[in-house]
């Protein structure tokens, strides 16, 4: 079933932004939405135009969010698309947006045609990811990683939960040989956090699959979940550890997303991106500031942030932000003022300020080398030298907003050639309406498709 769209206030209280609402059913919802009112006012300036798709897959009929898509009033393509593989998982896990479980696993032929379709709707597509439930768990996950490197798409990636990584053996030489670039589940440095996130002590298993993909020299984003009072503590040591360890190129956090399975919490004590930035910045010793993040300005701007730094001979951490003023560059309001701007210098940071740049590839490095005044090594090893710090504030419930959804750039393939925007997807009741139709298929029962898909032509 889906849910209702409802009108919202967005109110400057006390330093911090709320949603307020009211659910005719349901009474009033109030939730923290961003920790630092200023910033949200002030980060309007990086809102960048958004681009068109080539194609659109749905006609406008019942208004944003319910003709996805992308429907011809979503205002921007897409940078990273995700195919959820399967629903099952070898966790089960007390947070999980995905509500992993009983369901599908879609087949190769299915995952082809959605890679087909990806390349249709955005011609020379950056990102696929290949999600789940746990992908690494699908018997034909290695094919569909080489069907994805035969089609014109840059990068593939895995998001996992890192279990099957870490036992190894054959499965895990084969997958290795794909060199697929890793989103491994990470959230903390204790098994007390693990404990309480993922229901099981796992950091002795977590560091053994960061161990295997470090011998693989393969590249990995750490992907943290943080919660309030679980381990929100434990931000600015992950960074850290990234840093040290050879595998990894970058550090992502998410404030956990209440919309799936979660545990009770309070929305007007959720984490945000500000309550992230703080820990960083609060950190003793720690290697990024506050200062050093700046929006990406592709989708809503206070959807993520992001930093770069190089990382030098000798220890050396230098965050982009501090050679060189990213903001002014990635300002749209008063760049439009700016006739002197460096345009490469501007194309260069729109490629690392999006949601599809990648941690650990060369685009990040060949950027570096234009932009910084820094002593740079060969540019085969310079990629190695670029590290990610990005946040990540998926909505739920209570934060929803349509315009953050219309100008989404992360979607997730469906098997009947739409592209549903990730938050819109997770929130709204599309996730089940794809489970119910594909689990029915399985059992030779066909469910209607809510929308009709068309696919007509858009100019960019
Ligand atoms: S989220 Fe985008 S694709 Fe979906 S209905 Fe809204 S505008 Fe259309
Ligand atoms: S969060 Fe990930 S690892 Fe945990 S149950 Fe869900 S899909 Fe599995
Ligand atoms: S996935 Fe959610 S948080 Fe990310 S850009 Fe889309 S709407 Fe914003």
């Amino acid at each position: 079933m889906f849910r209702a769209a409802i009108d919202a206030q967005v109110l400057l209280r006390d330093g911090e932004v709320f949603m307020r609402k009211r659910c005719p059913d349901h009474g009033w919802f109030e939730g923290l939405i961003y920790a630092d009112a200023r910033a949200y006012v002030e980060q309007a300036r990086f809102n960048k135009p958004g681009q068109a798709p080539l194609r659109i897959s749905t006609e406008v009929d019942r208004g944003c969010p319910f003709d996805c898509g992308l429907c011809p009033e979503h205002r921007q393509h897409t940078c990273l698309a995700l195919i959820e593989v399967n629903t099952a998982c070898n966790l089960d896990c007390p947070v999980c947006f995905a509500n992993a479980g009983s369901g599908f696993n879609l087949t190769l032929a299915e995952v082809e045609s959605m890679l087909d379709r990806f390349v249709e709707l955005e011609g020379h597509p950056e990102v696929v990811q290949f999600s789940g439930g746990e992908p690494t768990i699908h018997p034909e996950l290695i094919a569909m990683l080489d069907a994805a490197q035969r089609r014109d798409i840059r990068f593939t990636m895995v998001n996992t939960n890192g279990l099957r990584i870490a036992e190894g053996g054959p499965w895990f030489g084969e997958f290795a040989a794909r060199r697929p670039l890793i989103y491994l589940q990470f959230d903390g440095l204790t098994d007390e956090t693990y404990q309480v996130i993922r229901g099981a002590p796992l950091l002795e298993t977590k560091l053994r699959a960061l161990d295997r993909l470090a011998e693989a020299d393969l590249h990995v984003m750490l992907v943290a979940a943080i919660e309030r009072d679980v381990n929100e503590h434990e931000v600015g040591p992950l960074i850290e550890f990234g840093l040290q360890h050879p595998a990894v190129r970058g550090v992502m956090f998410q404030p956990v997303t209440h919309t799936g399975r979660h545990p009770d919490h309070d929305p007007l004590r959720r984490m945000t991106i500000p309550d992230v930035i703080r820990r960083i910045d609060e950190h003793p010793g720690g290697s990024f500031r506050a200062s050093d993040f700046v929006p990406i300005p592709c989708c809503f701007p206070t959807c993520s942030s992001v930093t770069y730094a190089y990382l030098g001979d000798d220890g050396e951490v230098i965050p982009l932000p501090r050679v060189l003023e990213v903001d002014q560059y990635l300002d749209y309001i008063t760049n439009r003022t700016l006739p002197a701007i460096d345009r490469d210098i501007l194309h260069a940071l729109e490629g690392l300020w999006s949601a599809g740049s990648v941690p650990g590839e060369p685009t990040a490095g060949r950027f570096a080398c234009a932009a910084c005044d820094i002593d740079l090594p060969a540019l085969s090893d310079l990629a190695r030298r670029v590290f990610m710090v990005q946040l990540r504030d998926f909505l739920d419930p209570w934060t929803f907003d349509v315009k953050k959804a219309m100008k989404c750039c992360i979607g997730i393939l469906q098997d009947d050639g739409r592209m549903i925007p990730f938050c819109t997807y997770n929130t709204i009741g599309y996730r089940e309406e794809t489970r119910a139709r594909l689990a029915a298929r399985r059992r030779g029962r066909a469910l209607p498709v809510a929308t009709a898909v068309t696919a007509p032509p858009a100019a960019r």
